[in-house]
């Protein structure tokens, strides 16, 4: 018999909709979903492919228990147990602090929401951190601040509506392929675009002002930005005094950076930056879209915060073609980071430090508020706290920190000194290498779920086929909680279930689903966040009268621009900066096995400008050596001349690649400043290339 079951791509968080072909039991294709919300049918490279992990050769399909220093075959009771038993016998010798859950971002809905209900009530630990610390926490904690509210203002088909779009560290053509037709569309409609990235990618046209920023200076330049726009008497006053606090403060602290200096420290030319400016300050309607470039740095929140600031005093909010727009990288980044599997937050993007809604979710979870755990360390000290000891027993699920964490070599390290790691995963992850139990995860289309899109907007996702592994990722969860001793406060079967019980447990919070219907969540092509018993149709356009602050004001907030924590030196005079392919998705755990992904990108390859590339004497087809502060290694590079002279560029969906990269940390979000990282290049003397393990095909157990 053949299906077809509509549901959206695994990848990015545009979330694109496809129709899944099942013929017999088995995803054999997909096929465009032309009704789907945002993208009407469209999928890039990545999305068309999507459908070859569900069957892969490489998928785990049973569990696996180290015995004898190696993994091997066992039942799902005996992995259960295995894992179940790990954390308790720690838990019982060194108290329940001791144990750690990672999460991920890709994860849906209701498999976040149980995975932190999982860590409070079951593991007791307060330590649960998704892998979206490494993504959008900078923008979750500047949202917060500014507008007490952390989604995306508008729908991003507003686009087309914005006089001026500014982009911030975001390579939209590449990592979020699928916007680049409302790009167009705006275009023709006469929307500027002003882009601020070092790297120059095929978003830009030359129409557009490219401010090649200099990485590590996104607030010296929102500061100079800012300051013109306010000399040129582009501040919405009206807008700024009716809607927002500090405002003078914000403004005032741009002091000082008029266009010669902001110049200087950005590296950007004094005419790019006025005429960026007096865009902004003349268009009505515009929109910030911004990305991981500003986010992942020391000063992450502050440089979101700068940017908000410019939108803010030009009154971009509210109303349609106006707003900030964080772009979320993974799937369900969003929905990921308000359900409860970060370390400072209940259901709901409630507060775990807040009594009032420790009470509503401890009540609603049938314990007291003392037994819920406090406050929890991050995704990156947690691994670090492994290394030193304090962390001994860790769950992943849906992270893949061996290839993800900045500065590898110690990440490594840290999982190395875990005593009892379980890893949930469809693949056998980097990560999963060093495990004690490894349980088969499932891939996006074997459950029921919901999704929220980078837009604030909640989809669905619907089951294809059942559990290749036969236990899907709730069974998992359920099978680890009774195991625990928590039989009665997890007895989900459906993704369904799990929902109805978040969305209740929602009401009253920011991030609020009470409304939703899991129905029409298919019919209506998703609603969008709030959506309340009275609201049940969702809310498009946040802020329109009110922010989220209880007084309804947005705050602009003070900036100083500030640099990285490392500078170049003589002996590292450059500067990496990291991103995404196209062809792959995060650790490429799943894309680096599909044939098409695999062959179109087989290994990161550094960019170099061609006149840094030849005052380096680097020769073309010949291996670069890169050096940083943490590590060495050898990669392909080729030119580009679209990059800054002083920068130079690397995917890092391959392992290895974040050897290279720091890990210090910004002191709000916690998130890892790998946007910046001084090193030097030179032909390599070997042509040995970097530590990328080849996966397809890789053989476990036994
Ligand atoms: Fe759409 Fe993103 Fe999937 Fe590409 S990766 S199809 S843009 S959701």
């Amino acid at each position: 018999m053949s299906i077809t079951v509509e549901t959206h791509c695994p990848y990015c968080a545009l979330d694109c909709g496809l129709k899944l072909q099942v013929d017999q039991g088995r995803v054999t294709g997909s096929t465009k979903w032309k009704g789907s919300p945002l993208s009407r049918g469209g999928l890039c490279t990545k999305g068309i492919t999507a459908w070859q992990q569900v069957h892969h050769e490489d998928r785990i399909r049973t569990p696996l228990v180290r015995w004898d220093g190696r993994l091997r075959p066992a039942t799902w009771d005996e992995a259960l147990d295995a894992a179940a038993n790990g954390f308790l016998k720690l838990r019982d010798r060194y108290g329940p602090a001791v144990n750690a859950v990672l999460g991920g971002g890709s994860l849906t809905n209701e498999k976040a929401y149980l995975l932190g209900k999982l860590a409070r009530l079951g593991l007791k630990t307060p330590h649960i951190d998704p892998n979206g610390r490494l993504c959008m926490t900078s923008a979750g904690a500047a949202a917060m601040q500014a507008f007490g509210v952390d989604r995306a203002m508008t729908p991003l088909e507003h686009l087309p509506a914005a006089d001026v779009v500014v982009v911030v560290g975001a390579n939209l053509p590449d990592a979020f392929p699928l916007i680049m037709p409302l790009v167009t569309r705006a275009r023709r409609r006469g929307t500027k675009f002003v882009v601020v990235d070092p790297r120059g990618s095929k978003l830009v046209k030359d129409d557009d002002i490219h401010l090649a920023v200099r990485p590590g200076t996104d607030t010296a330049l929102a500061a100079g930005l800012l300051r013109e726009i306010a000399v040129r008497g582009g501040v919405d006053w009206p807008f700024v005094t009716d809607r927002t606090t500090g405002a003078d403060d914000a403004i005032a602290a741009t002091e000082g950076w008029d266009l010669e200096r902001t110049s200087l420290t950005a590296g950007v030319g004094i005419t790019e930056i006025a005429r960026a400016a007096s865009w902004i300050a003349g268009a009505r309607n515009g929109m910030i879209l911004h990305a991981r470039g500003v986010e992942q740095q020391v000063n992450g929140v502050q440089g979101v915060l700068s940017w908000i600031n410019i939108a803010l005093a030009r009154g971009w909010a509210g109303r349609k073609g106006c707003g900030v727009m964080p772009m979320t990288g993974q799937r369900n980044g969003q929905g990921g980071r308000e359900h409860g599997q970060r370390c400072d937050q209940l259901p709901g993007y409630r507060s775990i430090d807040d009594p009032a809604d420790r009470a509503v979710v401890a009540e609603r979870w049938g314990v007291t508020p003392e037994e819920l755990p406090g406050r929890g360390r991050t995704y990156v000290e947690l691994l670090h706290d492994a290394e030193r000891g304090a962390v001994k027993g860790m769950l992943v699920m849906s992270a893949n920190p061996a290839v993800s964490g900045p500065n590898g070599a110690r990440i490594r390290r840290c999982l190395d000194a875990v005593e009892h790691m379980v890893v949930v995963d469809p693949f056998m992850s980097e990560t999963a290498r060093y495990a004690s139990v490894v349980l088969p995860g499932s891939t996006f289309a074997e459950e029921d779920g919901t999704i929220t899109t980078t837009e604030g907007r909640v989809v669905r996702i619907d089951q294809a086929v059942p559990p290749i592994a036969i236990r899907g990722d709730l069974d998992v969860i359920r099978g680890l909680a009774h195991r625990l001793g928590m039989r009665d406060k997890f007895d989900f079967h459906t993704g369904r279930e799990v929902f109805e019980e978040l969305k209740a447990l929602s009401a009253g919070g920011i991030a609020d689903y009470s409304g939703m219907d899991w129905d029409a969540l298919r019919d209506k092509g998703g609603v969008f966040w709030p959506a309340t018993r009275d609201n049940p149709d969702g809310t498009e356009i946040l802020h329109t009268e009110r922010f989220g602050h209880p007084d309804g004001l947005a705050r602009m907030v003070p900036v100083v621009p500030s640099g990285p924590s490392t500078l170049p030196d003589a002996d590292h005079p450059l500067v990496l900066t990291t991103g995404r392919h196209r062809d792959h998705y995060l650790s490429g755990n799943q894309t680096r096995r599909i044939p098409a992904q695999a062959d179109r990108a087989p290994a990161p390859i550094l960019e170099v400008h061609p006149r840094t590339a030849a005052v380096m004497r680097l020769v073309e087809g010949e291996p670069v050596e890169v050096t940083s502060h943490q590590a060495t290694i050898t990669l392909g590079w080729i030119p580009n001349d679209r990059l800054r002279r002083d920068t130079v560029f690397v995917a890092w969906h391959w392992e290895g690649v974040n050897d290279l990269t720091d890990d210090a940390l910004d002191p709000i979000s916690r998130i890892a400043a790998v946007k910046h990282t001084p090193v030097a290049i030179r032909p390599a003397v070997t042509t040995v290339g970097p530590s990328v393990p080849a996966l397809r095909g890789e053989a476990v157990g036994a």
